[in-house]
């Protein structure tokens, strides 16, 4: 049977100061995303889902399988999108798709950082592909993940509060910003 592990990350918990601190990382991570995935091995323990993969459980299950699951992937995936040397602009392949969607880097940031900040109460604000190549802001609340409308996750940022209120309070745009300086492109790049 399945028993899904949290991953390591791929940085000390204070690489990422000053835009993500070292008690929000060991909180978010070490506490709450640690807890979505306890709580879906406990769930799927006795569950004809187990022998699924993440993403299987994603776009097959609803209620707390699902929000478990997908908070499980999305925190993974939020964490692996940052570098202690991040920052800059996408690389040329991205960067391409994203002139010719959003018309600049710029642009595209402030309508990301402004339909982020727009989800009411908790979300993800999502940067996905589909099978033609063309990119889209998907904004979702809750758990949402864009997996489950056939796309293909590029980048998120995590706007529940949990994710700023140490460091940021309520000014969660200002959290959004700041993300931009530890982005890892490559990685973000790779997945496009
Ligand atoms: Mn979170």
């Amino acid at each position: 049977m399945n028993n899904f592990i949290i991953p390591s990350l791929p940085y000390s918990a204070d690489a990422l100061e000053p835009v993500i601190s070292r008690q929000t990382i060991e909180l978010h991570y070490g506490a709450h995303t640690k807890s979505y995935f306890d709580n879906l091995n406990k769930l799927i323990a006795d569950y004809k889902l187990q022998n699924l993969s993440l993403d299987e459980i994603i776009c097959n299950a609803d209620g707390p399988i699902f929000n478990n699951a997908a908070q499980a992937w999305n925190h993974v995936f939020y964490f692996n999108s940052f570098s202690l040397n991040g920052g800059g602009s996408p690389g040329p392949k991205l960067n391409k798709a994203i002139k010719q969607y959003f018309g600049s880097f710029d642009r595209f940031k402030a309508e990301f950082v402004e339909k982020g900040t727009k989800i009411f109460g908790s979300g993800w604000i999502w940067l996905a592909r589909d099978f033609e190549g063309q990119i889209f802001i998907v904004p979702k609340t809750n758990a949402g993940n864009p997996l489950t409308d056939g796309l293909t996750p590029l980048l998120t940022f995590d706007v529940w509060e949990h994710a700023y209120y140490l460091d940021y309070k309520n000014k969660r745009a200002d959290y959004l910003n700041a993300l931009w300086n530890i982005i890892d492109w490559k990685v973000i790049e790779d997945r496009y």
